[in-house]
């Protein structure tokens, strides 16, 4: 509710963008601002020099108990080694030669503290972000976490934007998040967030839903006119935010939380069900996971195993990069837990929207476009190595198979296999234990894939279509841009075709073709894409239910028709509406009026 008199006067406002993860939500906003300082330059008096100096040492001491609390917290809840992150930031506090700078400049230029701060600070973090030595590069972004902190404390201003030490359910407004701040997110003190600029596929967006955490993006100001403390309605399923919502919004959104509930119920009914259809087509329906602690998920939303294991997530948002040992550990850890269920271990696809902070990739003007994913780990053999023995080794527990993303060609198909056979034969030699019949397949989401999936099919086992990047590829609209959100349109018959053709050409090689990208967890598109042949969809846990719930309540004939339809059709639109006609049909409570 609001809480004081002028909130309730300063009027609803409604905010529109894209809805990428469901729920509603209400609470205070956060705001996390991109500049947070405003750092003028002022005179200092004479007779007021030695008081700025003592602002100054202030600000230092108060810094000081501020980052060992943190440090403090971030041990208890994540570990020592997490910890020592900010023993550098300690260290920099302590560096005399500094601070004496700081004080030099003031007592010489007669300037305000904050002003002086920020120019020696900001020359020591050029000087450091220009050096050839890695970890000297690395205290940079150190060096300008604690200015920060440093400013913040001089200007008086909060602390808003670290998730460590968010300590009240709040809704997180900002103008990006990106995915590896998106990952730290704690459930408990996020209730959801709404960000200015991305999309439905961006991978923030995907491990929102995966977390479960309502949000809304392409809200393109909201960051700017909205201030900590504001009062909001976050709606994940419609895509809006409503600032000071009356008592009137705040009814009308309750009777919406009740419709979900019984809609909630229906799906709890069905969820440990098969997925099959009303004439006995059965489809396997699992699910996208980033890493061990979504286990518990799959199972409990019903999926049958894994679809798609995203192990980029093991290799970012840390200071080193995981060896063989540390990535055998959670692959066998997540293949025993769910066997038999089979779990697909996709290999690393770092790159595009996903950076690991220690490789310090050099920046690329398309980064989709540039050194990502396979292409990346065929030129870091021994990188790529470590993942294919670790996934090798985790065979041995469970039912293990391995996909690799991204591919364009069949050299990469042929390569990536030739490195698979050496790492067999060196477990072998190594009396290691793997499964010599470990399925591999390919990511089909590049066109040139889809277009000659018949040759690729010759060599893998199966087929799992990426169709976030497919589409963001073949209509050459970014997955992360709301601008071209409006060209991203997963019925377009370019793509409709291209899954057709994949589809075809695993059958014609006696191999299986899934969908793992966002369409696949869209009970809308479930329809279609059953009807073009899809034997497996991969969705986010959440939305496993909603589309088993689809499956079970359609008629595989119908969804032939449909998909015959599409391919005759020259407009998304058109192909949209009538896989819309159709799914309403068949589940109507899936969409009741939100
Ligand atoms: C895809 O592109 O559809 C996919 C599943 O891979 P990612 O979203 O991780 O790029
Ligand atoms: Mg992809």
């Amino acid at each position: 509710m609001p809480d004081t008199m002028s909130d309730q006067m300063k009027g609803e406002k409604v905010y529109r963008g894209i809805a990428v993860s469901s729920g509603i939500c209400r609470g205070k906003v956060l705001v996390m601002h991109r500049a947070r300082h405003f750092i003028s330059r002022r005179r200092v008096d004479d007779q007021n020099v030695d008081a700025e100096i003592k602002r100054f040492e202030q600000s230092l001491a108060q810094t000081r108990v501020q980052i060992s609390e943190v440090q403090r917290k971030v041990v208890q809840n994540m570990g020592a080694k997490e910890g020592d992150i900010f023993n550098a930031h300690l260290l920099m506090l302590e560096d005399r030669v500094l601070v004496e700078e700081v004080i030099k400049l003031i007592r010489e230029q007669r300037v305000n503290a904050e002003f002086a701060f920020h120019m020696v600070a900001e020359r020591y973090i050029e000087a450091l972000a220009g050096v050839d030595d890695e970890y000297l590069r690395e205290r940079a972004s150190d060096m300008q976490d604690l200015t920060g902190r440093v400013l913040d404390n001089l200007l008086e201003v909060l602390d808003e934007f670290d998730f460590r030490h968010i300590n009240e359910p709040c809704i997180l407004v900002g103008h990006d998040l990106s995915p590896s701040l998106t990952a730290q997110l704690n459930k408990d003190f996020v209730l959801g967030f709404a960000t200015d600029i991305g999309g439905q596929t961006s991978h923030t967006a995907i491990l929102a839903r995966s977390l479960d955490i309502p949000a809304v993006v392409g809200l393109q100001v909201i960051s700017e006119e909205l201030e900590t403390g504001d009062y909001a309605l976050l709606d994940g399923y419609n895509g809006t935010v409503t600032v000071n919502p009356t008592d009137q919004t705040l009814f009308e959104y309750g009777q919406l939380a009740k419709r979900k509930a019984s809609l909630d119920e229906k799906l709890r009914e069905i969820k440990m069900q098969p997925a099959v259809t009303l004439d006995g087509k059965v489809i396997s329906l699992s699910a996208n996971i980033e890493g061990r602690q979504d286990v518990e998920a799959v199972r409990a939303h019903g999926a049958e195993g894994v679809g798609l294991f995203r192990t980029e997530f093991l290799f970012i948002n840390r200071e080193n990069l995981p060896n063989e040992e540390e990535q055998y550990q959670v692959y066998q850890e997540v293949a025993s837990r769910l066997t038999p269920q089979p779990v697909i271990i996709r290999t690393l696809d770092l790159g595009g929207d996903k950076f690991a902070s220690t490789l310090q990739l050099a920046k690329e003007m398309n980064p989709f476009l540039g050194w990502r994913a396979i292409r990346f780990c065929l030129a870091q053999p021994e990188m790529f190595r470590a993942q294919l023995r670790a996934i090798l080794r985790a065979s041995a527990h469970g039912r293990v198979k391995m996909m690799y993303p991204m591919i364009s060609g069949l050299d990469e198909l042929r390569q990536a296999n030739a490195l698979v056979e050496k790492c067999r034969e060196e477990l072998r030699a190594e009396n290691i234990p793997f499964d010599p019949e470990m399925k591999i397949g390919a990511m089909i989401e590049i066109p040139s894939a889809a277009l000659i999936a018949h040759a690729l099919a010759r060599h893998v086992k199966f087929f799992s279509i990426g169709s976030n990047d497919l589409i963001q590829y073949t209509l050459a609209a970014d997955r992360t841009n709301e601008r071209v959100a409006h060209l991203y349109e997963p019925t377009h018959p370019a793509i409709i075709r291209l899954i057709k053709n994949t589809v075809d050409a695993a059958h014609q090689n006696n191999i299986w073709a899934g969908v793992c990208g966002e369409i696949a967890g869209d009970p809308v598109l479930t329809p279609l894409l059953i009807g073009l042949g899809v034997d497996e969809l991969s969705a986010a846990p959440p939305v496993v239910a909603p589309v088993k719930y689809m499956i079970r309540r359609l008629k595989f004939a119908e969804t032939q028709a449909l998909a015959e339809f599409a391919l005759q059709s020259d407009s998304p639109s058109e192909i949209h509406a009538r896989c819309e006609q159709l799914a309403h049909a068949s589940a109507p409570s899936l969409f009741e009026k939100n």
